[in-house]
């Protein structure tokens, strides 16, 4: 019999995150699942006082614009020493990647507690923005003390996530996406959309 396949709108503005989503998605093995970019009216105006409301809010205009069953995630950088900034500001820290992690550095000056956690909401909604199941996922480590690698994104050049020596922005794609918030949230996400919605 053959497999049945499933399109899904993904709630975000940035093609990137379609690629590295489907390219997690494909990894897996879920050949069955394919996620497609948002219309690109997408410009939800993202004011959750959570991770998990930022991405209802997301999934919901994805859905209303696009129609279909739409997925979003929200996600940001937890450092407990400054406690749980820049959390939900993670984006708007400062004005450039570079400003930004030079204002998480030059806060954590002098500071012994270095622990903090990436995390990651994903909402899954229906046709007409009703929830349908929701996902978290955590990758806890230590923020550094100056940069180090440069793949990846954001704050990947000064985490060092927990039992590993090199930072995320020292690893492969592949092997971040096997650790990271958003690789765990998703890969719940893809087991119950395999299971319930298929
Ligand atoms: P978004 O909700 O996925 O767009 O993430 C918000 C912000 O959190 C990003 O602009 C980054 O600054 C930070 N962030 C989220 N995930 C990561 C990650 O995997 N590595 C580094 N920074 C991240």
């Amino acid at each position: 019999m053959e497999k049945k396949k499933i399109e899904i709108t993904l709630g975000t503005g940035n093609e990137h995150k379609v690629f590295e989503i489907n390219t997690i998605v494909t990894s897996l093995g879920y050949d069955n699942i394919q996620f497609i970019p948002a219309p690109k009216e997408f410009n939800p105006i993202e004011n959750g006082s959570t991770f998990e409301e930022n991405s209802y809010i997301k999934a919901k205009e994805g859905a209303k614009l696009s129609g279909k069953i739409t997925l979003a995630d929200d996600s940001g950088l937890c450092i407990d020493a400054l406690n749980g900034a820049p959390g939900l500001f993670s984006a708007r820290y400062a004005g450039t990647q570079e400003a930004k992690i030079k204002r998480v550095l030059s806060e954590l000056e002098g500071v012994n507690n270095r622990k903090a956690k990436f995390v990651c909401s994903m909402t899954l909604v229906n046709e007409t923005g009703e929830i349908i199941h929701s996902t978290k996922g955590e990758c806890h480590g230590q923020i550094i003390y100056e940069r180090k690698g440069t793949n990846g994104f954001g704050y990947d050049p000064i985490f060092l996530p927990d039992g590993y020596n090199i930072t995320l922005a020292e690893m492969s794609e592949e092997g971040k996406n096997s650790i990271s918030h958003r690789g765990h949230a998703l890969e719940k996400m893809l087991e119950f959309i395999s299971k319930e919605v298929l």
